[in-house]
C-alpha cells in the first residue's frame, strides 16, 4: 500500500477530496506523510531554506527578536517559539547569537511546534546542548510573554482553492479520470468568506483560503496581546494572492503535485492580508522583502566579519548565501516578513509600522 493507494480508496468510498484534505495527507500523512518521513532539506534532499543556507539568517532574526525584548523591558520569564523548526537549525544560530544578550537566554522557555517525528528527532539533535520543549498545538504556549518565529511554516499550511463563477464559487476537488488522480471542480455555491473576492476577480479567477492560518495567529496574538512579545513571520506570498499557487517540489524541481502523493513538498503562497488581517488587535508591521530586513540588520557587516575566516570555495560558498538570501532575483525580494506586535509596543527592529 501506498499513499497513493490509500488516497484513490478515499476517493472511491468518499468521493472527490478538497484540495486542503489533499495536501494536509500528502504532508502530514503519521505513515506515508511527506514531513512525517524523512528530512526534506538540503542539497541531498528537495528544497534548501534560509536557515540552511547561512548562520546568518537565524542570528539576525535571533537578534531582532532579542533587541525587542530588551525594549519591552526584558520581561523576566517569556517563551522563545518556532513554529514549524525543520532541522532545528534557525533555533540554533539564534541561540548561540543571543547568548551575547545578558539575560536573554536564562529568560527563554524554548517551545517547538513541530507535526513531523522525524524531524523533532533532528531537532532533538542538533540543540542537545539546549532545554527545549515540543507542544502538541497552540494552545499549549505558556500564558506569558511570547517571542515567535516561523520561517516557511505557514506555505506548508493546506490551502483550498476556488474558481468564481458569477457571483459564486467552485471548489477545486481531487477525484479520478480512470485510475488516475485529476483535478476536477465542485458545484457553484456561494462562499460567504469570499464575499470581498467578488470585488477584485472576475469570472474564471482562482482564489485561495487557508483554513490554519486565522486559528493559528490568533493563539499568538491572544498571548502578545496580553502579555507582550513578537511575532516574525517569514515566507514566500503576497499582500493578497489570487491564482494558483500550489506548487510541487522534488529533488530542487517543480513537480506535477498529484503524480506521487507524499513524495513531493507542497506550498502555497501565503496570503499576508489573510496573516495581517488575523493579527487584529495585535499590531502588524509593513510586509517587507526579506533582503531588505536583512540589510537594515547588518547582514553585509556581519558576512564581511565572517568573511575574514574564509578562503578558497569556503569563501565562495559565503559569498553566494549572502547573495541568495538578500538579492532581488533570489531570495531577496520572493520572501517577506511581518511582525506582530502589541499595540503602542515598536515592530521589532529590521521593520516599520
Ligand atoms: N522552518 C524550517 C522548516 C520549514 S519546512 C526552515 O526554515 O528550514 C516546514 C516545517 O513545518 C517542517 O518542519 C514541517 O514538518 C513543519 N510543519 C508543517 N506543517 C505543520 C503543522 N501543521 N504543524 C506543525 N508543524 C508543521
Amino acid at each position: 500500500m501506498t499513499l497513493r493507494d490509500h488516497i484513490i480508496t478515499r476517493i472511491r468510498t468518499e468521493g472527490p477530496l478538497r484540495l486542503d484534505d489533499y495536501f494536509g495527507t500528502c504532508l502530514l500523512h503519521p505513515q506515508w506523510g511527506y514531513y512525517t518521513t524523512r528530512d526534506p532539506f538540503g542539497a541531498a534532499g528537495d528544497f534548501t531554506t534560509a536557515p540552511e543556507i547561512s548562520q546568518m539568517f537565524g542570528e539576525l532574526i535571533g537578534l531582532s527578536l532579542a533587541q525587542k525584548w530588551l525594549d519591552d523591558g526584558a520581561p523576566a520569564r517569556f517563551t522563545l517559539a518556532e513554529l514549524g523548526p525543520g532541522r532545528g537549525t534557525l533555533m540554533a544560530d539564534l541561540l548561540r547569537a543571543c547568548a551575547q544578550v545578558p539575560g536573554f537566554l536564562e529568560a527563554a522557555q524554548v517551545h517547538l511546534i513541530e507535526a513531523s517525528p522525524a524531524l523533532q528527532k533532528v531537532q532533538a539533535n542538533t540543540l542537545e546542548t539546549h532545554q527545549v520543549t515540543w507542544i502538541a498545538q497552540m494552545s499549549d504556549l505558556p500564558d506569558q510573554p511570547l517571542y515567535l518565529i516561523a520561517n516557511e511554516f505557514f506555505d506548508a499550511l493546506p490551502v483550498r482553492q476556488f474558481v468564481r463563477d458569477g457571483a459564486r464559487w467552485r471548489e477545486r476537488q481531487i477525484g479520478l479520470q480512470g485510475d488516475q488522480l485529476a483535478f476536477g471542480l465542485g458545484p457553484a455555491q456561494p462562499q460567504p468568506a469570499l464575499a470581498a473576492r467578488l470585488h477584485d476577480t472576475k469570472d474564471g479567477d482562482l482564489v485561495e483560503i487557508c483554513g490554519a492560518l486565522a486559528p493559528i495567529l490568533s493563539e499568538i496574538t491572544a498571548r502578545i496581546g496580553t502579555q507582550g512579545g513578537a511575532a516574525l513571520i517569514v515566507d514566500y506570498g503576497d499582500w493578497r494572492t489570487l491564482g494558483d499557487t500550489l506548487q510541487a517540489v522534488r529533488n530542487h524541481a517543480p513537480a506535477d503535485p498529484l503524480a506521487d502523493p507524499g513524495a513531493a513538498d507542497l506550498t502555497a503562497h501565503v496570503d499576508f492580508e489573510a496573516m495581517a488581517t488575523a493579527a487584529a488587535p495585535c499590531a502588524h508591521s509593513r510586509v517587507t522583502p526579506q533582503g531588505v530586513f536583512l540589510e537594515r540588520l547588518g547582514i553585509t557587516q556581519r558576512a564581511q566579519q565572517l568573511a575574514q575566516n574564509l578562503t578558497g570555495s569556503a569563501l565562495d560558498n559565503h559569498i553566494a548565501a549572502h547573495r541568495r538570501l538578500t538579492h532581488p532575483q533570489e531570495m531577496g525580494n520572493l520572501f517577506k516578513v511581518i511582525a506582530v506586535y502589541p499595540p503602542q509596543t515598536a515592530p521589532p527592529p529590521g521593520l516599520e509600522p
